[in-house]
């Protein structure tokens, strides 16, 4: 009797170590090869939502400018602050709302009321919040107790003038966008945003923009759909060359466009070495690529080099390898290519609820549920790994990150984990 077909053949077959190339090692290597696109300019910071900053920003003010009030209450020098036990009395001499700052100063018996973001009017060093004074017209009462110096936010509390507010390197998100506006910061010098060119290869696959129903044999191009929306978190600029036929003329002709356009490109598919891959050897004709067998799960071959002035990765075509390849791989060198400095997400730790199978020798990015269990980080394997599997993909929402000297995992085990919304 035959043998069963292997339910995941692409992730049985043995690990050839000898000529596997570990991931750091390929990691390393890649980013070697690559660095910063040149052409910076400025922009206006309404525009430069997840632009990378390519110079420091130096704060040209305090912020706040003025020492205010925290919360609305009643401003008073701290001195006329009772002891505890005893009370003291205030005359309320003015109001001094934000923007609307008080045009007398506190004297020695007096309080001006206030509201959150209200300078400190002049003499005053305190606030006393509303609901702990009896107020009786302009007449305050205040008990003992109340604290010297607070609520009061200082001037240049959050950043002093001078200082470096944010780095070059940054890349600007919501909070980056605020503090910059916070300072004045109108327009901001930024690296030039990435081109790519992508297309995917492969005489099987058809465009699902074409309409056409799939013939025996053939299936959907996936592969442009998942890396255009992975790229996207990158705010790339995007060159979709659709799908390039298993045909030497046509790959060439993809490359030559690709490259005149576009600072980087990426191909799915036809990565490996095998003879009916094109792009591998017309690459090797056109340009400087190396091909590597990577120690690593999904995702195996790998390309990397330069066609023209474009640098080009090239990712195995299964479509969970695709995603894989250009996590671990390609958005940490698009990353620096756009002058970041934080190029790889955050790894957690989380107790495993699943023995994992796996052999030594390779690192295995395999999907994973993490959550919570009673204050504990868990995590759980989503089942069958097969690198064609895009549905365990979207039941994960983690890879888990199973190291090259690791040789399986038992329930209980502690796992690093990748957090998919963590990965851009
Ligand atoms: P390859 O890397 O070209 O040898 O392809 C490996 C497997 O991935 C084959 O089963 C292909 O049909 C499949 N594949 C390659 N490219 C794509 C794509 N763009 N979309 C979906 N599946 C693909
Ligand atoms: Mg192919």
């Amino acid at each position: 009797m035959s043998a069963p077909f292997s339910p995941d053949p692409s992730c049985q077959d043995p690990v050839e170590a000898p000529e596997l190339k570990p991931v750091d090692e390929a990691r390393h290597a890649l980013f070697e090869a690559v660095s910063v696109v040149p052409g910076e300019g400025e922009v206006a910071l309404s525009a430069a939502r997840g632009r990378v900053l390519s110079a420091d920003v130096i704060a040209r003010a305090d912020v706040p400018g003025h020492n205010n009030s925290a919360m609305d209450g009643f401003a008073v020098r701290a001195a006329d602050l009772p002891e505890v036990g005893s009370s003291a009395e205030f005359e309320i001499v003015a109001s001094a709302w934000a923007g609307q700052p008080a045009t007398v100063p506190v004297a020695a018996g007096e309080a001006v009321q206030v509201t959150t973001g209200a300078v400190m009017p002049r003499g005053a060093d305190t606030v006393v919040i509303q609901e702990r004074v009896r107020r009786d017209a302009s007449r305050l009462t205040v008990l003992g107790g109340e604290r010297a110096h607070a609520n009061v936010r200082l001037a240049g509390e959050d950043i002093r003038r001078g200082e470096v507010a944010l780095r070059a390197g940054v890349r600007l998100g919501a909070a980056e966008m605020g503090f910059l506006a916070s300072l004045g910061v109108a327009r901001v010098a930024v690296h030039r945003r990435l081109r790519v060119a992508l297309f995917s290869t492969g005489d099987e696959l058809v465009a699902l923009e074409s309409g056409r129903a799939l013939a025996a044999g053939e299936v959907y191009d996936s592969n442009r759909y998942s890396v255009t929306a992975a790229l996207a978190a990158l705010d790339v600029e995007l060159v979709d060359l659709g799908i390039v036929a298993d045909d030497a003329e046509a790959t060439r002709k993809a490359f030559e466009r690709a490259a005149r356009d576009a600072d980087v490109v990426i191909a799915t598919g036809g990565a490996s070495v095998s003879e009916a891959d094109h792009v591998a050897r017309t690459l090797r004709e056109m340009g400087e690529v190396t091909f590597w067998r990577v120690a690593m799960r999904p995702g195996r071959p790998l390309a990397s080099g330069r066609v023209g002035q474009a640098q080009f990765f090239g990712l195995p075509g299964n479509p969970v390898a695709t995603l894989v390849s250009y996590y671990q791989f390609v958005q940490p060198a698009l990353k620096k290519m756009m002058g970041m400095d934080e190029l790889f997400p955050p790894v957690f730790k989380a107790r495993c609820q699943s023995a994992l199978k796996k052999s030594a020798g390779r690192v295995e990015y395999q999907r994973g549920v993490v959550g919570q269990v009673d204050g504990e980080v868990v995590v759980h394997t989503t089942g069958r790994q097969g690198a064609g599997r895009l549905s365990s993909m979207v039941q994960a929402n983690c890879f888990i990150v199973l190291h090259a000297d690791q040789s399986g995992v038992e329930t209980g085990d502690w796992v690093d984990v990748q957090p998919f919304d963590a990965l851009c």
